[in-house]
């Protein structure tokens, strides 16, 4: 028999522990991407390093229907729907795409088959089909590297374990994207903002300048959450193929002016505070300061790319791979010989 004393202290500790992690939702684990509750009737759909999802999404209940924030890579999109219908019964009235990324709009079929509008940015539905195919290999390609994987596990002794689990997830990875039909959103807009309706509820849509020149982002008053999608990284270096960071940095000192007291889900990394918001903010100021006084002193693309080395404070970022990439999409932006659009 236990004691009541140490019973209390078991009650206690337990509340303690629940109320520790109120964040984590309850969601089955999966290997894609974790949900997190940002506050009542919010979530954030985390990716997870090698799942399907690669781009963070999530979504918003309202008191009579269900708004879903970008739709990963397909089929893990479909795991979102399904995490939505465990915990709530009304049904998805919109889907936004924060941009044409196909981490962001790769599972749009799922939605589209199910009715639901997505909305996006005019230039969403120019770019989407056309430019993402850069992200996207060539379903003989795709087959190609699918083979080869499959080859190298078969080669790969039953011990060594993470080799094997990495060959998995790269086959998952690779069947997923032979899935993939790139799908247009079907409600566009390229300027002001939109004011959907969940019920009493409202999410408010605006398109700023910066990461691609068609990005969406939500704000959700009532629980004063900023869906960012890729006008937002947190603790992680951006993609910079498509951007202009001459307009990204004033775009997210109007964000951050707007919203002082939010969290803000990002694109990429995890849910945010202002103060992420503005590191990554930093980052892209320090960067561009960096590249003008690489071109100043007259160093080329390549001298740039090899000595402005990543300052030690952002060592800590996750994709490090961006680094130098980086470096070369903001010379080119600032010498005028950047392509984009
Ligand atoms: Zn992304």
């Amino acid at each position: 028999m236990i004691q009541p004393r140490i019973l209390l202290a078991l009650l206690v500790s337990t509340l303690a522990f629940l109320c520790a992690t109120p964040t984590f939702a309850q969601s089955k684990p999966n290997d894609d991407f974790q949900l997190v509750k940002v506050a009542d009737g919010v979530y954030a759909a985390i990716a997870k390093p090698g799942g399907l999802a690669s781009g963070n999404a999530g979504f918003v209940i309202g008191n009579d229907s269900v708004l879903v924030f970008d739709t990963f890579f397909t089929p893990a999109a479909i795991e979102l729907i399904g995490e939505i219908q465990s915990l709530t019964k009304l049904p998805i009235k919109f889907a936004v795409n924060s941009h044409y990324h196909l981490d962001h709009t790769g599972g749009n079929q799922a939605l589209v088959a199910r009715g639901i509008p997505i909305i996006a940015h005019d230039n969403v539905m120019k770019w989407q089909t056309t430019k993402n195919k850069r992200f996207l290999p060539a379903p003989e390609e795709l087959q190609k590297r699918k083979a080869d994987a499959a080859t190298q596990l078969s080669e790969t002794p039953e011990d060594q374990k993470e080799k094997r689990a990495q060959l998995e997830r790269q086959i998952r990875r690779l069947d997923a994207m032979m899935q993939i039909k790139l799908t247009n959103p079907t409600k566009t807009f390229s300027s002001g903002t939109m004011k959907l309706k969940l019920g009493k509820r409202e999410v408010i849509l605006a398109t700023l300048p910066g990461h691609t020149g068609g990005d969406v982002l939500a704000y959700v008053p009532d629980a004063n959450v900023v869906f960012m999608g890729d006008l937002g990284w947190s603790k992680t270096l951006p993609n910079l193929v498509d951007a202009t960071v001459n307009d990204w940095i004033p775009t997210l000192d109007t964000i951050l002016k707007d919203h002082p007291t939010s969290k803000f889900i990002p694109g990429h990394g995890n849910v945010a505070e202002a103060s992420d918001i503005r590191d990554f903010r930093n980052y892209l100021d320090d960067l561009r300061a960096r590249v003008k006084q690489g071109i100043v002193s007259g160093l080329t693309i390549d001298q740039a790319k090899q000595q402005l080395t990543l300052p030690e404070k952002y060592k800590g970022f996750a994709f490090q791979n961006f680094a130098t990439p980086n470096v070369e999409d903001v010379y080119k932006e600032l010498k005028g010989t950047k392509q984009v659009q």
